[in-house]
C-alpha cells in the first residue's frame, strides 16, 4: 500500500475484523493497551472499537504527552512566566492545562507574557529578536519530540544565544511501561506499541515486555488498518502461545529507532532520577534533564523555578483514565464539569487525550453483540 486511502479501505478494514473474529477463543476477555494517545484519537475517529468482537477489549495508556504534565508543573511554568522580563513559550495545548492556580492562558490573561509557539526553534528565534529579554521554551513531549529541543538546545550554543533557555519536561515510555506493567490493579494481555516514539527509539526498547512479562507487543502505525492489523498480530501471537515484539510500523520504524536523533539526545540529556507523572506519582529514570555541558540553557539552573508538589482534584480520574483501569465515560465529571471548553483534567485538552477522543467522537458508551 502507498497512499493514505489504502490504509482506510473499509472493505479491508472489514476483512481483517473478520479474520479477528475468526482468531478469537470465545470466552475469553482479551484487553488490549494502546499506549499511545495518537492511537487512541484513530480508534475513536474511525470507530474501529466497533469492529472489534465484544470480548477484545482497548485500554488506553500513558502516551499522550500533555496528559501527563502534573500539576504542580504547570504551576512551576507559571511561576516562570510571571518573573519580570520573561517571554515563557509553550505548544497551543500546553497553555490551557489546569494547575492548581489556573492555565497558563490565565496567567497570560493576567499579565503574563506567554506565547504559543509550533516549535523550539520559533521559541529560539524569539530570542534572538528580543535580546533584552529572557525566553524560555516549555518542552514537553516523549522521545519523539525531545529530538527537535535537543537540536535547538545545540544551535542555541553553537549561535551563542544568551537569553534562551528550556524548562525541559521531556517523558521517556518505558518506565511507564514498567510501573504499569508491576502494577497489581491491571491485567493486560498486549500492548499496541507507540510507533511515533519508536520512530526515534526503535523496537528493541520493548523487548522487556515479553522477555519480563511475557506480553506481546506490536509496533503499530496509526492509520485505521494499520492498528486493526496490530491488534490481529498481537492476538495470534496470543493464539499460537508465543510472545515477541513485532513492527507493524516497518515502513517508519526502523528496528534499532533513529542513530542520529538518540546521539543527539545523548549528548544534550541525562535521566533524571525520579519524575513527577499524572495520577502515576513519581517514576524513577522517566524524565530528562539538560545535562552539565548545556547547563546555560537550563530553566530549572537558571531561574526560580519553585517544584510544586499538588495532588489532583478530588473529582478528577485522569490517573485511572491513563493507567487503563477505567474508561473516560466512568469519571464522574466527564462531559458535565468537565468538557474540552473547560476542562478539569488534562485528559480533556489534548487532541490524544482518551478524554477528548471520546468526547470529541460522541462515544460515550459502548454496546457490541457478544461473541
Ligand atoms: S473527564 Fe476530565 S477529570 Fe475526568 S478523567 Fe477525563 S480529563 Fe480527567
Amino acid at each position: 500500500m502507498r497512499f493514505v486511502d489504502e490504509f482506510r479501505d473499509a472493505e479491508l478494514g472489514q476483512a481483517v475484523a473478520g479474520e479477528i473474529l475468526a482468531t478469537v477463543e470465545p470466552g475469553r476477555h482479551y484487553k488490549i493497551m494502546e499506549v499511545c494517545g495518537g492511537h487512541t484519537h484513530s480508534i475513536y475517529k474511525y470507530g474501529i472499537d466497533d469492529l472489534l468482537p465484544s470480548n477484545v477489549e482497548l485500554v488506553h495508556g500513558p502516551g499522550c504527552p500533555v496528559c501527563v504534565i502534573p500539576m504542580g508543573r504547570v504551576d512551576d511554568g507559571i511561576a516562570v512566566a510571571r518573573e519580570p522580563g520573561v517571554i515563557f513559550t509553550c505548544f497551543g495545548d500546553m497553555m490551557r492545562v489546569p494547575g492548581s492556580q489556573g492555565t497558563l492562558t490565565e496567567a497570560k490573561a493576567a499579565g503574563a507574557d506567554v506565547r504559543m509557539v509550533y516549535s523550539p526553534l520559533d521559541a529560539l528565534r524569539l530570542a534572538k529578536t528580543n535580546p533584552d529579554r529572557e525566553v524560555v521554551f516549555f518542552a514537553i513531549g516523549f522521545e519523539t519530540t525531545a529530538p527537535s529541543t535537543a537540536l535547538t538546545l545545540k544551535r542555541a550554543k553553537a549561535e551563542n544565544v544568551p537569553n534562551f533557555t528550556v524548562m525541559c519536561s521531556h517523558v521517556t515510555i518505558v518506565p511507564p511501561l514498567r510501573a504499569l506493567l508491576d502494577s497489581p490493579d491491571l491485567r493486560l494481555d498486549g500492548f499496541v506499541g507507540p510507533g511515533h516514539v519508536c520512530t526515534v527509539v526503535g523496537a528493541r526498547p520493548f523487548e522487556f515486555i515479553p522477555a519480563d512479562y511475557g506480553k506481546p507487543v506490536v509496533i503499530s502505525g496509526f492509520e485505521p488498518l494499520d492498528i486493526l492489523q496490530s491488534v490481529l498480530m498481537i492476538l495470534r501471537q496470543l493464539d499460537e502461545g508465543r510472545c515477541g515484539v513485532e513492527n507493524q510500523y516497518r515502513r517508519v520504524v526502523p528496528y534499532d529507532g533513529n542513530g542520529r536523533a538518540l546521539e543527539v539526545l545523548s549528548e544534550v540529556f541525562e535521566l533524571r532520577p525520579h519524575f513527577e507523572w499524572r495520577g502515576m506519582g513519581f517514576i524513577s529514570q522517566s524524565g530528562l534533564r539538560i545535562n552539565d555541558a548545556y547547563a546555560e540553557f537550563d530553566t530549572e539552573r537558571r531561574h526560580e523555578v519553585p517544584g510544586v508538589r499538588v495532588a489532583d482534584p478530588k473529582a478528577c480520574q485522569c490517573g485511572e483514565v491513563l493507567k487503563g483501569v477505567i474508561k473516560p465515560w466512568e469519571c464522574k465529571v466527564f462531559g458535565t464539569a468537565c468538557t474540552p471548553e473547560r476542562p478539569i483534567g488534562t485528559c480533556m485538552v489534548s487532541s490524544e487525550g482518551a478524554c477528548a477522543a471520546y468526547y470529541n467522537y460522541g462515544r460515550f458508551a459502548r454496546e457490541r453483540q457478544v461473541v
